[in-house]
């Protein structure tokens, strides 16, 4: 166990009770089938919410109550008064926001400290500060933290925008301020690719975000994503559990990431941490928060951004460090101390986690919705699957295509990279079309296998979108499952 303990006794069940006694989750999909497993471990009652839309949905049977807030399959998951309303409904003490939807809407947070309901995570006015990418620059440069060059502040409009990236030099990155989930960002290469995606961003930025903002910074060409990860109390205590590496991206949106990097040195890695928790002290962070890194060839790291809320790829953390993030969360927002410092924190061993996306590589990633006939999670030692389908269910059509996260933990990183075929071979979903064929041609290249690879990789290699899928057929699959559940007296 990485963590070291100060007692090796096991813990007596007459532990003292947690303040917190019933969440509401304000989330759909695997986070929130997360969320319900870390309050079942802690004793603590979870309330569900759905949309008609998601009736059949997995976290809906795994919270102990769950609630529909209506036909619209959006809307409920949007609407901070209705959710805190249930909330107060149902005598939940607080409330778990998950990622994506509300996570890092200061409004959420705010209506939560009206209600009485602790929001579980950072205050409103952290989440306002951060959530803005130009604040949250500046709360870096506040704390001698290196960030990329760029604009002060927002862009007045193009021709300030113009002025600007002469300046720094060309490539430049425009940027949404409010802007998240990879998307309001274009590289510019020159004046003209400015003058053509500015109007562009701003479009996209409203749409998505309500927000037209915008801001330049250099961009640093085929960088490696370095983000870390904090923990911090409402004591004042604040520690980092290292890093993790989310290089292998499409489109600025996360694939695969790994923890540690290995790609980095230890006296980088220390480096990078106590960044991390430099800009967590600087703004009065509480609870869980990632800061997110850009590594340059020469070893340069800037700030990038820090999300205020729980992280997708937060698993692996939790595999390599043994500290269950999500659990952790709920107690820090139930006024516990954090129960180790950072000396106390070790890592061990290597992870990775592959987003499983209901999308089709083949077709430009196209998303690839519908029934799943058939679902087989794999298993065995060091593989953990995160996940929000099974046999039978329909991934509707209006949300994130994510439906699974398939985690992997190993010793050493040859051993890791054998671990991660396997059971990526063991995972069978038939009925969609996934980025699991994606995946396995990613792991055997000979870059990926060398541990060598930056934000570019998946550009740079179109040709690994050219496998042929080699897989058992459904009816074999079948077959198999159902000698499985004759063993087990299913
Ligand atoms: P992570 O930062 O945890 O790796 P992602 O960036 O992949 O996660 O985002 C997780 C989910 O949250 C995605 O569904 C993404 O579209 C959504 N998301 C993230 N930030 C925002 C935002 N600012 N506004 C709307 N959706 C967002
Ligand atoms: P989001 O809020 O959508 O996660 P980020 O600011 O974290 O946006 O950027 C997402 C990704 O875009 C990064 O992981 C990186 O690959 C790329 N990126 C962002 N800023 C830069 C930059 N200045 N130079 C190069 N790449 C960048
Ligand atoms: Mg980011």
């Amino acid at each position: 166990m990485p963590v070291t303990s100060t007692s090796s006794q096991p813990q007596s069940s007459s532990k003292p009770k947690l303040s917190i006694k019933k969440v509401l989750i304000a989330n759909r999909g695997e986070i929130a089938v997360r969320v319900a497993r870390a309050c079942r471990e802690l004793g603590v009652r979870s309330v569900a919410i759905y949309s008609e839309a998601d009736r059949y949905a997995l976290h809906v049977k795994k919270a102990d109550e769950s609630h529909c807030l209506g036909s619209d399959p959006l809307q409920g998951y949007l609407s901070p008064h209705q959710i805190v309303n249930l909330a107060v409904e149902t005598g939940c003490d607080a409330l778990h926001p998950g990622y994506g939807f509300l996570s890092e809407n200061a409004e959420l947070a705010e209506i939560c400290a009206q209600r009485g309901v602790k929001f579980i995570g950072p205050s409103a006015d952290v989440i306002r500060q951060m959530g803005d990418k130009t604040e949250a620059r500046n709360s870096a440069k506040r704390a001698s933290v290196p960030v990329t060059p760029g604009s002060e502040g927002n862009l007045r409009d193009l021709e300030h925008a113009v002025e600007v990236a002469a300046g720094i030099g060309y490539p430049v990155m425009l940027k949404a301020t409010s802007g998240g989930g990879g998307r309001g960002i274009r590289r510019c290469n020159d004046e003209k690719d400015l003058r053509s995606n500015y109007q562009r961003v701003i479009s996209e930025a409203t749409k998505a975000f309500g927000r037209a903002e915008v801001f330049l910074e250099k961009c640093i060409v085929d960088p490696r994503h370095i983000e870390v990860q904090v923990l911090a109390d409402a004591h004042g205590g604040v520690v980092h559990l290292y890093e993790r590496d989310c290089s292998i991206q499409r489109r600025n949106q996360k694939l695969i990431e790994l923890a540690p990097s290995p790609q980095l040195t230890n006296e980088q890695r220390h480096y990078v941490g106590e960044l991390a928790v430099k800009v967590a002290r600087e703004v009065g962070y509480e609870n869980a928060g990632t800061v997110e890194f850009l590594l340059d060839h020469d070893g340069s790291f800037y700030f990038m951004e820090m999300n205020t809320r729980v992280q997708v790829e937060h698993t692996i953390t939790e595999q390599i460090t043994g500290i269950d993030i999500v659990k952790t969360q709920i107690r820090i927002a139930a006024g516990e101390p954090l129960p180790f410092l950072q000396a106390d924190i070790s890592y061990r061993g290597f992870a990775a986690q592959f987003r499983i996306n209901a999308e089709d590589p083949k077709n430009g990633f196209l998303p690839s919705f519908g029934r799943i006939s058939r679902y087989y999670s794999p298993g065995g030692p060091g593989v953990r699957t995160d996940a929000a389908i099974y046999t039978g269910y329909t991934i509707p059509p209006y949300y994130d295509s994510m439906c699974a996260k398939l985690i992997v933990w190993n010793l050493t990183w040859e051993d890791l990279l054998e671990r991660a075929e396997r059971a990526l071979e063991d995972m069978q979903i038939y009925g969609i079309r996934t980025t699991i064929p994606y995946y396995r041609e990613i792991l055997r290249h000979p870059q990926f296998r060398a541990g060598d690879f930056n934000t570019g990789f998946v550009e740079a290699h179109p040709e690994l979108i050219n496998y042929s899928i080699k897989r058992r057929p459904e009816s074999l699959a079948a077959a198999l499952a159902a000698a499985v559940a004759a063993q087990a007296g299913m």
